[in-house]
């Protein structure tokens, strides 16, 4: 038996995809790159934009025909609202949450997801899958799933369900033994990083002074949180502190960090470590506080621009990304204009810019989407210009200076990889590099990407 499988979406989707792939690995299915050969298909959704979706449906009608014909078996899980999950019933034989993979073998069997509606799984079963890592030297590990911040546009908190961390034990023996096995790379994954711990008891919400904590608009200052008991409970900072002295050559990344959370806790542990790389993605999503205000992002621009003043200071080589979204309901082009000054301002190395799109049952789903397609597609234009001027003047000061580098990949006499910031850079190179560490002198550089010569 030969399973398909067809991942969507980001980082966390892919992560997901390594523990279902253990789980199929374990029923005795092999894993096949070619779909028409498959006896099972399995996708992994995202729910974060209506292009995501539609992908979906794109390929589905081929499946249908297939499943007519040689009874193809075809499973849905990963982000999925409710809206589209009752759209896709007919295509898929099962859907199941994410959190409850480990009873996919038991929803095989009875070919039904009952199970799911019926028995619904404890808090962190779905953590005790263990993951079939993609890569032998770099490696996902998620330490929370779900988000609880409910920002109106977003799907996250309706897919992935409340946010709990992952026992701070278990997300450490789990590097420890990566590194052991020669892992070079570690990024911690959850849509919210800076708010690990915070559903353990002994750990105190770390939130800005005088800051009221309401997660969710309609939930008139309700605390979300449910707190759980486990061993050695910590915060985000202490998990990083925890894992920045295991011993062994690696570095550690995470994303996400939502700006509203970020403490001088944090900031000041990853100046210290050094396995704790200076990549800082901290998401913006508007450059205007009315729309920020909309979006129930709980930051203003000012607090944002603080929190980035702080990271800078204290992390002199830092690289800072952020995720934006263009033409939000009742964007007007005065607001538009102030996240252009605001990128320009920055100088942001990388940005993930989208188009706004409604997803169903958000919060701003009820709010007209008012801004035409193209004119989110020029927004997106404009901006990406802004942005590539930022990055390449950043890139521009790096010439002629010695960057540490993971090389990923060999091509045609050249080895690609990722500087410890997390910027693209290739060298020539007669000999395999992937999987290590070298250094490389910066020679030329393009606002994505960095060239440079291997330091020997
Ligand atoms: N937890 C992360 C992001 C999760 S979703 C955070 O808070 O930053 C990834 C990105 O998708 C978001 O940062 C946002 O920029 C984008 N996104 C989310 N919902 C969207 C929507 N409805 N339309 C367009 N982009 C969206
Ligand atoms: Fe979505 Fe906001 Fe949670 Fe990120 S913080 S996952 S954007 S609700």
């Amino acid at each position: 038996m030969k399973y398909f499988l067809q991942v969507f979406g980001c980082q966390m989707n892919t992560s997901d995809s390594e523990r279902v792939a253990t789980v199929l690995d374990n029923l005795g299915y092999r894993q096949t790159k070619a779909e028409s050969q498959a006896d099972l298909i399995l996708v992994i959704a995202c729910a974060v934009r209506q292009a995501a979706v539609d992908r979906i449906y794109g390929r589905a009608v081929k499946w249908a025909e297939w499943r007519k014909q040689h009874g193809l078996v075809t499973v849905l899980t990963g982000c999925v609202l409710e809206h589209d999950r009752k759209k896709m019933r007919p295509i898929f034989d099962l859907i199941f949450p994410m959190k409850d993979l480990k009873k996919l073998p038991r929803m095989l069997e009875d070919r039904s997801d009952d199970i799911v509606k019926n028995e619904p799984a404890p808090l962190d079963e779905y953590f005790e899958v263990l993951p079939r890592y993609n890569s032998g030297f770099q490696a996902y590990v998620p330490i929370s799933t779900g988000c609880n911040k409910f920002c109106t546009y977003c799907a996250v908190p309706f897919t992935r369900g409340r946010e709990i961390s992952r026992e701070p034990d278990e997300v450490v023996e789990e590097i420890a033994k990566l590194v052991k096995k020669g892992c070079k790379e570690i990024t911690l994954l959850g849509q919210n990083v800076n708010s690990y711990g915070w559903d353990f008891e002994g750990v105190s919400l770390n939130l800005p002074k005088g800051k009221v904590l309401i997660y969710k608009p309609d939930a008139k200052g309700e605390l979300a949180v449910q707190k759980r008991r486990v061993k050695s409970p910590t915060n985000f900072p202490g998990l990083l502190k925890r894992i920045a002295v295991l011993p062994g050559d690696f570095w550690v990344r995470f994303i996400t960090s939502h700006p509203y959370d970020m403490s001088d806790e944090l900031i000041k542990t990853v100046s210290k470590y050094d396995k704790l790389t200076p990549y800082i993605h901290l998401p913006i999503q508007a450059g205007s506080d009315s729309v920020l205000k909309k979006m129930n992002r709980l930051y203003t621009i000012e607090h944002y621009l603080e929190r980035l003043r702080k990271v800078r200071q204290h992390i002199p080589d830092s690289v800072i990304s952020t995720d934006i979204i263009v033409g939000f309901a009742g964007e007007t082009k005065a607001d538009f204009e102030k996240t252009v000054d605001l990128v320009r301002d920055v100088k942001y190395d990388m940005a993930f810019i989208a188009q706004y799109s409604v997803r169903p049952g958000t919060i701003a789903s009820d709010w007209k989407d008012n801004v035409p397609a193209h004119e989110k597609k020029r927004r997106d234009e404009v901006l990406n210009e802004v942005l590539k001027h930022g990055a390449y003047e950043n890139n521009r000061r790096l010439l002629g200076w010695e960057q540490e580098v993971l090389f990923e990949k060999d091509k045609k006499g050249f080895s690609f990889g990722k500087t410890k910031g997390f910027k693209n850079i290739r060298v020539p190179s007669s000999v395999k590099l992937a999987g290590q560490f070298g250094r490389v002198t910066v020679t030329e550089v393009s606002p994505w990407s960095l060239s440079g010569e291997l330091i020997r």
